[in-house]
């Protein structure tokens, strides 16, 4: 088992490290970040996706600086010295401060977040007329895409969490029979909160013909006996002394009672290909070749056209980021790359199953963050 030795600031201080190392190879002068998963896994700090702007201005070489709304100043922990604070109150305009901290410096080459309002762009654009603007995440996304020993350790206790709940289910200590998705889904929803999670992402139930469509709205069918249920969920967990939340994400697939043949069948194969494509994820193939590896049982067994989306994505503080499992993606695995290995099958008007666990890769191979049985789940019918 991992251990932690370095304190969260640490680990901070040497993401910032990296990123401005980055910021030089992409010749990038300064980064903008506001909302998403950038800010506070460099800062500690997440900004509410409010109209009022907060912005870390990170020069490639300058002191950074973190502006926020002065009534949400009070929300920022300590950064541990990491970045300098500037709250800003109602009557001053935001966007002037941050263009005035940039043109001091003649940052002409800037990468704002992904996830910034396109008013914040704009404003920006209008203020700093001689400035280019590129995508943060082509500085910040391969480097978060890499996990520390904390975030893994964090994944894993995620994933454990979600473990309990998914065993619960196998176990037929949730009942399944005689109730509807939308209730089946809420008790989900209490028992990953109940097991942790300070946070419920999705809870996906779909019963029989509903499990074909994979994303699935939990609502008000029954489950009955012979239906096949696809579980998929997740939440975010965080750990004591932390600030930031990492992501759970698993599916399980059940059936009420004996299944029948071409469901046992089906299921066997998607078993096989979920595990092909965890034995691929190791340091050096390319991400594609996962998806390469679970296909390839699937198609083999003549369900190719039924297996309708990519084989995975990345998790960390967000549930879906970088790498994704997917024909095209050629990026190399790397040592601390964590994802989501979950092939499917899918039958139109009948019914629909998905195998999902947590790999991260390590140095001898990949690691299944997730421990629940993977074999489809027989309840009581
Ligand atoms: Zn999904
Ligand atoms: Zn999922
Ligand atoms: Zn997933």
């Amino acid at each position: 088992m991992t251990s932690v030795t370095w304190s969260p600031v640490t680990r901070r201080a040497a993401r910032i490290e990296r990123v401005r190392e980055r910021m030089g190879e992409l010749g990038i002068d300064a980064l903008l970040l506001s909302h998403g998963a950038d800010l506070p896994w460099l800062t500690g700090y997440r900004a509410m996706p409010l109209e009022r702007l907060t912005m870390l201005v990170l020069p490639q070489s300058g002191e950074p600086v973190l502006f926020v709304p002065a009534l949400e100043a009070p929300r920022v922990a300590d950064t541990g010295g990491l970045v300098e604070i500037r709250s800003w109150t109602d009557t001053e305009d935001p966007l002037d401060l941050v263009a005035a901290a940039l043109s001091g410096g003649g940052h002409r080459r800037l990468a704002l977040s992904d996830r910034a309002w396109v008013s914040t762009l704009l404003g920006l654009q209008q203020r700093l007329p001689d400035s280019s603007f590129r995508a943060a995440s082509c500085v910040t996304a391969p480097l978060r895409s890499v996990k520390d020993d904390g975030e893994i350790a964090t994944l894993r206790l995620a994933a454990q969490a979600a473990d309990r709940v998914a065993t619960a289910l196998q176990a037929s200590e949730i009942p399944l029979i005689g109730r509807s998705e939308s209730d089946l889904s809420h008790e989900i929803s209490a028992r990953l909160i109940a097991e942790g999670h300070h946070r419920v992402n999705f809870a996906i139930v779909g019963s029989g013909p509903n499990g074909a469509s994979p994303h699935h709205d939990a609502g008000p069918r029954i489950i009955g006996p012979g239906d096949v249920v696809v579980c998929d969920f997740g939440g975010e967990l965080v750990v004591p002394g932390e600030q930031v939340g990492y992501c759970s994400d698993i599916t399980r697939t059940l059936v009420v009672g004996e299944p029948e043949d071409e469901v046992s069948e089906c299921y066997e194969v998607l078993r096989m290909a979920q595990a092909a494509g965890v034995a691929a994820a190791r340091k050096g193939v390319a991400a594609e070749e996962v998806d390469a590896a679970a296909r390839a049982v699937i198609a083999a067994a003549g369900h190719g056209h039924n297996f309708v989306h990519r084989t995975g994505h990345g998790i960390g503080i967000e549930e879906h980021e970088d790498p994704y499992l997917v024909s095209g993606n050629r990026t190399p695995l790397a040592t601390g790359h964590a994802f989501s290995v979950e092939p499917g099958i899918y039958l139109p008007g009948r019914f629909g199953m998905r195998l999902e666990d947590i790999v991260v890769v390590g140095d001898d191979g990949p690691e299944s963050l997730n421990q629940a049985d993977s074999r489809l789940a027989v309840v009581e019918g």
